[in-house]
């Protein structure tokens, strides 16, 4: 059976309304198969550091050759929404004219919690294009890009925007022109739009050399580790021959020294790290309740120390690289320190240090 409600049209680009703070992420024109009736269904975007509470859109209808069939105002009253949250998706406009098969809508008016209005009665619509990846501003250098994550964080994976009003960030938040700072990773604008590439690429090589030594390291324990075992296996055998290598001498003695990996998860102990050493963040990392990514992330206010800081207008906690961490618990690659969980290992990337 069909559904009742069909999509006529969609839209799928992102507009603002220039010096309005909020942005259209997508709608859709919608077809009551039951009676024919059309409705207007909208997502918006706050992308104001104060809370709005209303918002005025203009929904225009077309028909198929683009002729102006159907104009309404429409206002979404009470709203709560605080920067990046929306809203507007659970809500169905009902539209006068049924003949509409294409649809357009822009923010006419945004009204915050302390009644500020901000108004264009004929606005400038601008699209907000969607972000490339952040490899393209690199000339598809994954290992500069590898750190540019390094530096900046995980989430940033764009390259960054500049549009009418506003700037997008590398991590993909959406900024105003007056924020200096992207309000979600705290990094300076000038920064995040001019990073210093010959830094970036000269840590790159850095890196690159040092993993480059640690994997010989490793083959050259995994030789040490094998002479000391083969020169046991001739002692035993001289010294008793009959005995077996199922002594717990063997298993300890070899476990103790070199940790095999596949240790179980749970009360194991990592052979990297240490319960109440210190360690330092190489990159900027969230802190979670439990050890993994399904745990919630802690806002600022859960945060225990004062090396944990980011952008004032940001909630959610982020610890800044190179942010000094006691370990008091490992589960897999996972961190408890004293606020929370923190991913230590992305992939064969070390994040805490
Ligand atoms: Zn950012």
């Amino acid at each position: 059976m069909a559904s009742r409600f069909e999509i006529l049209y969609k839209l799928d680009q992102q507009t603002y309304s220039v010096g309005l703070p909020v942005v259209i992420t997508g709608g859709n024109l919608l077809q009551d198969n039951y009676n024919g009736r059309l409705f207007a269904q909208l997502k918006l975007k706050s992308i104001s550091f104060r809370q709005i509470s209303a918002v005025e859109v203009m929904i225009q209808t077309m028909d198929n050759y683009n002729r102006l069939v159907e104009t309404i105002a429409f206002v979404y009253d009470n709203l709560r929404l605080y920067r990046d949250n929306t809203a507007g998706d659970d809500i169905s406009i009902p539209l006068e004219d049924n003949r509409g098969k294409k649809l357009n809508a822009v923010v006419t008016a945004v009204v915050d919690s302390s009644g500020n209005e901000w108004r264009e009665n004929a606005p400038k619509v601008s699209v907000i294009e969607e972000a490339a990846p952040l490899e393209s501003r690199l000339d598809g250098d994954k290992q500069l890009a590898k750190q540019y994550r390094l530096k900046y964080g995980f989430e940033h994976n764009y390259a960054p925007t500049v549009g009418e009003g506003i700037w997008t960030c590398s991590c993909g938040a959406i900024n105003l022109d007056e924020e200096d700072a992207c309000h979600s990773c705290g990094f300076l604008r000038k920064e995040i739009m001019n990073p210093d590439f010959n830094a970036l690429e000269q840590d790159k090589r850095q890196r690159q050399k040092k993993e480059k030594e640690h994997t010989r390291n490793i083959i050259i324990i995994g030789i040490a580790a094998a002479l000391v075992l083969a020169i046991g296996i001739i002692v035993i055998s001289v010294i008793s021959p009959k005995e077996t290598f199922e002594d717990e001498y063997y298993d300890e003695s070899y476990e103790e020294e070199y940790p095999v990996e596949e240790a179980a998860d749970e009360g194991y102990e990592d052979p990297y790290y240490i319960v109440d050493e210190v360690y330092y963040t190489q990159a900027v990392l969230k802190v979670r309740e439990g050890p993994g990514k399904d745990y919630r992330q802690l806002t600022r206010d859960e945060l225990a120390g004062e090396d944990y800081y980011n952008s004032e207008d940001y909630p959610d906690a982020l610890l800044k690289k190179g942010s000094p961490v006691v370990c008091l618990e490992m589960s897999g690659d996972w961190m408890r320190i004293e606020s929370g969980w923190i991913c230590v290992r992305d992939g064969d990337e070390t994040l805490v240090e």
